[in-house]
């Protein structure tokens, strides 16, 4: 069994039926739900790698679910819907899908898509190998030795603030919310949780030296969250 695993979201039993079936016969792994609070709750419960979403749900509307997913995690995200219309895949890709396949569609070209989605994930994935080290302008982390250096002096980084620097690295150039943050960090998203956050971001940047400087690395996005600056 390929050990990907998909999550259908689809109300309508037949097609439903047809999506697990091709995944099926393609070796996929998939589990699926036919509302989206129960999609939410597989997000979060199962992690999938990969979502296929239908915009039209009985209980909420699909862009809402893509809203929800991205507040925490950059799984891929494809639509597939009976809707046409331009805005549709606008507002859908505008909140965050990754592609968009209109119903009715050949299993071919879902496979297609599917693997595309697969290419760019694991893209994603080879490009932040923990063996590789990464450079941004002054600052040098080696991912292997879990070391960072800043302007070629070597900087002393907790466990939090080393993970934190590391998952800001990851996405360079990105904007990271508050609630994906804890997510990734401490496995909540408790308001509660968002103090320390606070907290360890500010020693984080004390200690590369981003205060006051005029090139800094991590940019705060007030009501937001934070995103590393890329060099
Ligand atoms: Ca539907």
């Amino acid at each position: 069994m390929n050990p990907f695993l998909i999550l259908i979201v689809e109300d309508d039993q037949s097609v439903r039926n047809l999506i697990s079936a091709t995944l099926k016969v393609h070796q996929y792994n998939y589990i699926s739900a036919a509302d989206g609070k129960d999609a939410i709750l597989q997000s979060v419960s199962r992690k999938p790698d990969l979502v296929l979403l239908d915009l039209g749900l009985p209980d909420m509307d699909g862009t809402e679910i893509i809203r929800s997913i991205r507040s925490w995690s950059q799984m891929p995200i494809i639509v597939i819907s009976a809707r046409g219309e331009d805005s549709d895949k606008i507002q859908a890709l505008d909140a965050g899908a990754d592609d968009y396949v209109t119903k009715p569609f050949s299993t071919d070209e879902l496979m297609a898509r599917i693997r595309a989605a697969q290419r760019r994930s694991s893209y994603v994935r080879q490009d932040s190998p923990e063996s590789l080290s990464f450079t941004n302008g002054r600052l040098q982390i080696d991912f292997e030795a879990a070391q960072v250096t800043c302007s070629g002096q070597k900087i002393h980084l907790t466990a939090t603030e080393y993970k934190l620097l590391k998952l800001l690295a990851v996405h360079t150039g990105k904007v990271l919310t508050y609630s994906m943050i804890l997510h990734e960090i401490w496995g909540s998203a408790l308001e509660t949780d968002l103090v320390s956050l606070r907290v360890h971001m500010a020693t984080l940047r004390k200690k590369i030296g981003d205060p006051g400087s005029d090139r800094p690395l991590i940019e705060t996005h007030v009501g937001i969250g934070y995103s590393m600056i890329r060099y």
